[in-house]
Parts: C-alpha cells; structure tokens; sequence
C-alpha cells in the first residue's frame, strides 16, 4: 500500500502499538526493552501512572487557550524549573527545535536593545545537533541537514571543538552574540565535554559580553544523573539554556531558560507560540518534573547507568572487532562500532532490544530513566547476543 506520509524517515520495521515502563509492543505481537524511549524523552518509562493520570485528570478541565490568556500552569512549571537551575525566566514551546529558536532570537535580541545590533554571529560546533528548522539547521551546521534547501542564513559558524586558536578567536570577534553547545552531545554520538573546556569556553564568553547558550535538549532532565549536565560542575552555567524531550515525559514541551539579564530583549510583541505551553502540556510537564526531578530518580540513574557502563565495558573488552569505545555521561551512552551501527540497531532490534543510533558510527542506548538492574542486565544480555550474531555473520561471509 503506498504510503501518503513524507518519506523523510528511514523507519524500522516495528508498527508500534503500545509500551509500559521500558517495554514496547508491536501490533504483530513482538515485545522490545526499548533503550531508544523516544529518543531520551520517555524517561519516565512507557505509560508512566502519574503522568497517565495527569493528563486524564488536564483532559477532563481544559486542553488549550491561547497565550492571550493566563496559564497557571506555566508559572507552576517556570517556577520549578527556575528555582532548580540559573535561570529566571522560561519560554514555552512544543519542541527542542523551538527552544533553541527561542535560545537563539532571545540572543541576538539583547545585544540588539544593548545597543549592539552588529551582533548577530552563532557561534556552533560540528558534531552537534540543534534540530530541523532553517535556524537550527544553520546553527548545526550539519552539510547532510543543510543540502538544497538554499543558502545558508548569515551569521552561524561551526568550529571544531579541539580548534582552541578559532573559538578564541570567534568570542572575541566583536560581531558575535552567542555560543552554543551541547554540554554533552546527543545525536553526535554520546560526546561529554569537559569540564576544562566547558570552563575555558565560559570565561571566554564572559570576558566579550558574548551569551553562552546551552542546549540540553537531550543531556538535560535527568539523563546524565543531575537535573542538567551542566550542574556537574560548579559555576558554568549558561546566560540561556533549551530544553525540551524529557521535560514532557513523552508529551511536547520545550522550553527556552535564560537569566532575567540575557532575556532582557524578550519584551511584548518579540516572540510567541499557539500551542506553546498549552494546559495538557504543562500538567504532563509538572507531573514528569516532580518525578524526575526527585533524589531516587536521579540516584537511579547514577547506579544503574553505572552499572550498565560497566557491563558495556565488559562487552568492549569480550567484542573488540566490533566495539571500539564506549562513551557518554549517565544515560545518554554511546557505544562506538566498528561493523555499521544501522544494521546493527536492526540485529538488535531482532533480539528484541531497541538502540538509538548517532554519529561517528554509534548505537546509542537512552533508557528510561527509572530502569532497574534488573532490566539493565537485560539489555545487556539481548546486546551480548546481537554483538554474538554480528560476529557469526561475519565469520560466515569470511
Ligand atoms: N537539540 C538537541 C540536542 C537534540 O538532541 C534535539 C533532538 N534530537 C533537538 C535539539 C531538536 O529537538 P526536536 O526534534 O524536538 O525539535
């Protein structure tokens, strides 16, 4: 049957029907331990009961008004998210894309009412992933995601993240208004920063009055083990941040976070969402922050991806002709291949394991954020078996 879907994806074969906690089913009766959860948006698992009962509960009040209105809901959840981190204030919007458009205008805005409308440079990095629209494909810089689709946007540049001598360079140039990085990279194969070059990078910004933009799009919400990556380490925090996946516990959400200083440009009339923080959204989002956002979980995450990181350092070892490294930061773990990582997820998928795929030839693994041991050890036993097959197609084609 012809399809009257855009053919844009590049989908497996699994017609998904319906998951609880780290399980997916599909109609045709197969069960998967998902490791993809949306890709890093799931957290909470499949079918969470609270946020299941949240939305019920939303569903039966009010779905949506517009923005001309007020939301309680979105100062419930603005104000979690600012008493938890650096910032004062919170956009709402339906996607990571948005929040990093969000991110992006709210930086080129303030130079603009600080009296410095030349600055409009982005300062990006190759490897990272900021999203699909011209704004956010621009600011990647990805060629693959830039391809006929024009001429590139003025004023976003990408720079290699060991090019010390060119990103000093760039914060300097006194046409530049922000950076942007993922504190640890998502789609760009499961890269974390360190904290020195973190720090190098924000003293740079700091010293030029140029904005450090995060995007925790998927390293934020838990997935490394604090609410956000970059709360590892003391004193780095952005001036704006992005957030979205997780916040919505699998609901579309996406936030753009900056001080009350760097949003100083967001005045009426400069930017706005039909749906962004509509009411179903933001009682979905109130219910996954509170669970997420709690000790346990984030403790869960530390000993269970811990563990997880050991049992792949133990498959590393067992499978050097087909694992080179492993890597990444709490949950958001990238297992570098050597034979191709798509066929690989596909093997995975036949021993009944989901894995995301990502750059540099990786499968990335994003579990729920509340996986037991239990089902860690599951993963890792259907990953044993798929690296198992790999190995004995291989020797039968020699
Ligand atoms: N930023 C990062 C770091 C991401 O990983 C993603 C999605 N993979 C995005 C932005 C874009 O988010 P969305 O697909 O929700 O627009």
């Amino acid at each position: 049957m012809p399809s009257h879907l855009m053919a844009v994806y590049n989908r497996a074969d699994v017609e998904v029907d319906r998951g609880e906690g780290v399980w997916l089913y599909s109609r045709d009766g197969r069960t998967f331990l998902d490791c993809v959860s949306g890709i890093a948006t799931n957290s909470l698992g499949h079918a969470h009961p609270a946020l299941v009962a949240a939305l019920h509960e939303q569903a039966r009040k009010l779905w949506h008004v517009s923005n001309i209105f007020r939301i309680p809901g979105q100062e419930d959840l603005a104000r979690r998210l600012t008493q938890n981190s650096f910032a004062d204030v919170v956009f709402f919007g339906n996607s990571g894309s948005e929040a990093v458009e969000c991110a992006l205008k709210t930086a080129r805005r303030y130079h603009a009412v600080n009296g410095s409308p030349e600055r409009i440079d982005i300062v990006g990095f190759a490897g990272s992933f900021h999203g699909r629209t011209y704004a956010t494909i621009n600011a990647s810089g990805n060629p693959d995601y830039l391809k006929d689709f024009g001429p590139r946007l003025p004023g976003y540049e990408q720079l290699r993240i060991d090019d010390a001598e060119s990103i000093e360079a760039a914060i300097r140039r006194p046409t530049t208004a922000a950076v942007i990085v993922e504190p640890v990279q998502g789609e760009g194969g499961a890269r974390a920063l360190s904290e020195q070059w973190l720090r190098h990078v924000r003293r740079l910004c700091t010293e030029n009055g140029v904005l450090l933009i995060y995007d925790e799009v998927q390293s934020g919400m838990g997935r490394t083990g604090k609410l956000f990556a970059h709360q590892w380490f003391e004193g780095l925090a952005p001036d704006i941040m992005a957030v979205a996946k997780a916040l919505g516990g699998g609901f579309p959400i996406g936030a753009c976070m900056a001080t009350a200083e760097a949003a100083k440009g967001m005045t009426f009339g400069a930017h706005g969402s039909t749906f962004g923080g509509n009411p179903l959204a933001m009682a979905v989002g109130i219910a996954a922050f509170d669970l997420i956002a709690k000790e346990e979980t984030l403790a869960n995450v530390l000993s269970v991806s811990a563990h997880l990181r050991e049992g792949l350092e133990r498959l590393a070892a067992d499978y050097r002709d087909i694992v080179e490294d492993v890597r990444g930061k709490g949950m958001l773990i990238g297992v570098k291949l050597i034979p191709n990582n798509r066929e690989m997820m596909a093997t995975a998928r036949g021993h009944g394991l989901l894995v995301a795929g990502g750059g540099e030839n990786c499968i990335r693994l994003l579990p729920p954020l509340i996986m037991t041991i239990e089902e860690a050890d599951e993963a890792l036993v259907r990953l044993d078996a798929t690296f198992a097959a790999t190995r004995a197609a291989a020797a039968k084609v020699a």
